[in-house]
């Protein structure tokens, strides 16, 4: 049985001479690839739909034994052009794409994972990026939204709000900042913890509640940005196992 759905094409090959491998990041599925039989020659079933980085509803189904996904048609949404003709934007929006597929999403964190993509992409459509925040915003953007969603504002020891001090502790494995008032009761911390200034926790909980449209509007002193940048690195290591090296990502 086939279903229509929207997905945004994240990588094409071809693997027969007319024949071509999608894949697709939707709401529902997650990464995964799907087959274009004859998708290098049709015009009629998939008018522009298969490039990186279009928007497109697709009609999915199965091959007759049901062992692998096959994409019947498509209707093109969005190919950003503007995007497109740009090199840094293209740039910013690869960067994006690669760590999606370096994250294997399932499909329980599919739906965050294709919002904040798409968003980050009618961004950059219109102009709205920046080299020095696009691609690490949209990491701790997705590790945030994936399930963990760490709270930047109140100790999850205590519960008490944090105040505008320094002297807390983010606890990277579980999420959680503990505040200097349970530091002080003595109690070892279990894994983790790293100090964190006033001004990062209220940059971290400004990216939580970002969205793409606002990075590059925002201005950051460089050692809280230099800060926040290092604890969110370690924060996808931990939880994603990815780290960033050599211009890519890799499994840690
Ligand atoms: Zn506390």
């Amino acid at each position: 049985m086939s279903a229509t759905e929207k997905g945004l094409v994240l990588k094409v090959g071809r693997f027969r001479e007319a024949d071509l491998w999608v894949r697709i990041l939707t709401p529902s599925r997650g990464v995964f690839n799907g087959f274009a039989f004859g998708g290098s020659r049709s015009r009629r079933r998939f008018v522009g739909c298969l490039d990186p980085l279009s928007h497109v509803l697709f009609t999915i189904g199965t091959n007759k034994t049901g062992t692998y996904t096959v994409l019947e048609e498509g209707t093109l949404l969005h190919n950003f052009p503007e995007l497109r003709r740009n090199p840094s934007q293209t740039g910013l929006a690869v960067n994006c794409v690669k760590f999606v597929e370096a994250v294997e999403i399932d499909p329980s964190d599919a739906r965050p994972a294709y919002e904040l993509l798409l968003e980050t992409l009618h961004s950059l459509e219109k102009g709205g990026g920046c080299s020095d925040f696009t691609p690490w915003l949209f990491r701790a953007k997705l590790a945030f939204d994936m399930g963990y969603t760490p709270d930047f504002l109140s100790c999850g020891n205590c519960g008490r709000p944090l105040t505008g001090t320094d002297g807390h502790r983010f606890n990277v494995e579980r999420g959680q900042v503990v505040c200097r008032t349970c530091l002080s009761d003595g109690k070892p911390l279990e894994g983790l913890a790293r100090p964190i200034s006033a001004g990062v926790l209220r940059a971290l909980d400004w990216i939580q509640h970002s969205s793409p449209s606002d990075w590059c509007a925002v201005s950051m002193d460089a050692e809280v940005r230099r800060q926040a940048g290092q604890l969110i690195e370690l924060f996808v290591a931990y939880h994603l196992g990815l780290s960033w090296e050599g211009g890519m990502y890799k499994k840690v």
